[in-house]
């Protein structure tokens, strides 16, 4: 079975069992998972997780050491494991996270690991270059860097580390991560299950490590440690920067506040659809999920009913206001922020905060805004999205390219115009552009090409896989070797 099926399958599944995708009075929507006697008690039989962050990166890099000592069959074996033990736990590590960060939803947290297990590529990712010719012949391979410090988000606790640990042990790597302190217990948790998945196959014992209470002090022992060679980060734009300035490497998976385009050519039916389902998976807490819409006027109308048939609470006018005031904050700077309290949290647990009545099955809240509005412009990680009304194909880009604020990280547009399409792409130059389908397909979910979790915008690596954890070796014999 693809995995693309294997997705459609789970959803289907998990649909039935945690709630429905679909607004039908008679389906409820899941808006808290249910109280699971399933998960284990975390604290014990942790494997690789270490209170003191120095031992943690001591026993990866001793267990680095014996990794590369393995054959390359050896390491596929490992991987394989890795992949296997990440899907028989998919369920289980879902339901910790939520229960952990109390955001986001069981069912879409499911297929995020299953995804990260299925779809992150391999050692085949590895692939050596080799140059012939009148001098001979030159050797490129992909070797690893030693052990690699990577910073976790909150928001994708499992399938990141899942994705972090599958690509960067298939390049020979060990890691030493440093969870988000809101996200340790399931980080610890997933750790564990991968070690033991690797160790079960004869491989080393604490590839993985963590310290057992990751804080910010954490972070820092491993940005500024002598054997930590390369500093992976997935976050906000707060840990970015700070990574920047530790001098080592930097493969940086910043923040992102995409868009969506829909223009006059647009299947509407399809594409509010199309964005009702990227915007409201796991309440919206993926970066590249839509964040805010562009939507020509002419279809306006259109494109909003479809929305509130899919699911959607389209808010009046006097309650953007309540809800603007409910959701943001002003931080120290002045600046308009997210009230961390709602990120990731249902649509309507959002709406109940601000007393506004609704059906409750309703997944995502959509409001009319104009583009100077902290729905267009602040990255929200909630089931919030701002839609602006705008008049010609030029302006929706031109707002489109201001709201994504040079993140240059994800845009989404559906349209039937290959002219539109080619010269918004172009415009808003983005690691991730998608056309005509939800913002998932960028991720392999009906969408073709591997996974990650990790997408390294600020530094340019785009969809980070193996050979980005690799360094680059060559190796050159001259005058010989060729065989023409
Ligand atoms: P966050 O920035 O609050 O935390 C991310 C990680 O950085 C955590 O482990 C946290 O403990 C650590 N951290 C934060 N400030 C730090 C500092 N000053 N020094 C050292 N470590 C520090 O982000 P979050 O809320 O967990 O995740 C959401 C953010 O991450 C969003 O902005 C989202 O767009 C981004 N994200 C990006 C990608 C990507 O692939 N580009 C993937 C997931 C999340």
């Amino acid at each position: 079975m693809s995995t693309n099926d294997l997705i459609k399958k789970l959803t289907a599944e998990m649909e039935q069992k945690y709630g429905n995708n679909k607004a039908t009075s008679q389906t409820p929507v899941q808006t808290q998972a249910p109280t699971v006697s399933r998960v284990p008690n975390v604290k014990s039989n942790y494997i690789g997780i270490y209170e003191n962050v120095e031992d943690a990166i001591h026993a990866a890099k001793e267990s680095q050491k014996q990794l590369i000592k393995l054959s390359m069959k050896k390491r596929n074996e490992i991987i394989a494991s890795m992949r296997k033990a990440s899907l028989e736990n998919a369920e289980k590590l879902a339901i910790l996270a939520y229960e952990e960060t109390g955001m986001g939803r069981v069912e879409d947290k499911i297929i995020k690991n299953v995804l990260a297990a299925e779809k992150t590529p391999g050692t085949e990712d590895l692939y050596a270059t080799t140059y012939t010719g009148d001098d001979g012949m030159t050797l490129v391979e992909m070797a690893p860097y030693g052990v690699i410090g990577s910073i976790t988000p909150s928001t994708n606790p499992s399938s990141t580390i899942i994705n972090n640990s599958i690509s960067m042990v298939a390049a020979g790597n060990g890691v030493v991560f440093n969870p988000h302190p809101s996200a340790k217990r399931v980080t610890s948790e997933s750790i564990s299950i991968l070690n033991k998945a690797i160790h079960e196959v004869g491989g080393p014992k604490e590839l993985l490590t963590a310290p057992l209470n990751p804080t910010i002090d954490s972070g820092k022992v491993i940005m500024t440690h002598k054997d930590i060679r390369i500093l992976v980060v997935t976050g906000g734009e707060g840990v970015v920067s700070v990574a920047m300035k530790s001098g080592k490497k930097v493969i940086a998976a910043g923040p992102g506040n995409p868009p969506v385009i829909i223009d006059e050519t647009a299947n509407i039916k399809k594409a509010a659809n199309d964005v009702f389902r990227g915007a409201s998976f796991d309440n919206n807490i993926i970066c590249i999920a839509e964040k805010e819409a562009f939507i020509l006027n002419s279809v306006y109308n259109e494109f909003r009913n479809e929305m509130i048939k899919n699911g959607c609470y389209e808010l009046k006018r006097h309650e953007i206001d309540i809800v603007t005031k409910e959701v943001f904050q002003t931080n120290e700077q002045g600046k308009t922020v997210v009230n961390r309290k709602y990120v990731g949290k249902p649509a309507i647990e959002i709406l109940k905060a601000c007393k506004i009545n609704s059906p409750q099955d309703i997944k995502l809240i959509i409001a009319e805004v104009p583009e100077t509005h902290p729905f267009i412009t602040v990255e929200m990680l909630m089931p919030v999205l701002g839609m602006v009304r705008v008049y010609s194909i030029d302006e929706a880009i031109e707002k489109a390219v201001i709201a994504e604020n040079g993140n240059r990280h994800s845009a989404m547009m559906h349209s039937e115009s290959v002219t539109n399409l080619t010269k918004a792409a172009r415009a808003l130059d983005t690691s991730i552009f998608v056309k005509n389908a939800p913002s998932f397909a960028a991720l392999g979910i009906e969408g073709e090409g591997f996974t990650t979790l990790t997408i390294a915008t600020p530094t340019g690596e785009g969809l980070t896989s193996a050979r980005s954890f690799s360094r680059i070796r060559r190796c050159t014999l001259s005058g010989a070797f060729r065989i023409v």
